[in-house]
């Protein structure tokens, strides 16, 4: 096998495929998927203080507050088992995340070796929010344009109801479009300057963008 990168983070707008491009990538490098979104979804379920802190901002689209998403993040990239690589999905979303990110890798250096933008036009983008389900039990993330007819409330994989996400409503889909163009697009920038960054075409099958992914993560 061709030699990896195994310190990556994948961006790109809502409804870019981040979330299951970074399942596949990471299944396929053996390292761990870190998705901010789903542990603070997690935490919601589980009605942690964390959880009942961040419920507001998720449900209207915004960002969680800065320190509350750092200290998680910060305390994840510690523990042992991301110890052979990582893969960063929902983190950075702002230039202040990235910062406080780029102090995390050992004696305060920049841990991060590699960052995907992965582009997909914005009509696509809408389309494919609005058809998102998700299983309430396995997390497992569907789209209604690619179920079965008649089995669109069930998940395929563990039969669990299948749920919109909270924050997938038309009101909350434009605000996070919002919050993504003025507070997370500009970390776009942030890493091309740093030599950090490759644009990956993110439409297509899924199969195909995470080749395209895979390719974009060889080691120099
Ligand atoms: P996602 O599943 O990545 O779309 O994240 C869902 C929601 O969780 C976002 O709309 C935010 O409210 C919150 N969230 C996830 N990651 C972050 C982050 N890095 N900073 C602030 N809020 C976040």
């Amino acid at each position: 096998m061709a030699d990896y990168v195994k310190r990556l983070l994948l961006f790109g707008p809502p409804g870019a495929g981040k979330g299951t491009q970074a399942a596949n990538v990471a299944g396929r490098l053996g390292i761990k998927h870190v998705d901010t979104g789903s542990m603070i979804r997690e935490n919601m379920d589980q009605g942690t203080p964390l959880g009942l802190e961040a419920r507001s901002y998720v449900e209207r689209g915004e960002l969680v507050p800065n320190d509350v998403i750092i200290r998680l993040i910060d305390d994840r990239l510690n523990r042992d088992d991301v110890a052979s690589g990582w893969l960063l999905d929902g983190f950075p979303r702002s230039l202040d995340q990235a910062r406080a990110l780029s102090e995390m890798g050992p004696d305060n250096s920049e841990p991060v070796e590699r960052v995907i933008f992965l582009e997909v036009p914005e009509e696509v983008l809408v389309k494919r929010l609005s058809g998102r389900r998700i299983c309430s039990k396995c997390k497992g993330v569907f789209n209604i344009a690619t179920l079965p007819p008649d089995e669109k409330d069930l998940c395929p994989l563990c039969g669990g109801e299948l749920i919109t996400r909270p924050d997938d409503n038309p009101e909350a889909i434009r605000n996070r479009f919002r919050v993504y163009r003025e507070s997370t697009e500009p970390i776009g920038e942030y890493y091309e300057n740093r030599g950090l960054l490759v644009r990956v075409d993110g439409t297509g099958e899924i199969e195909e963008v995470t080749d395209r992914v895979m390719n974009a993560c060889k080691a120099d």
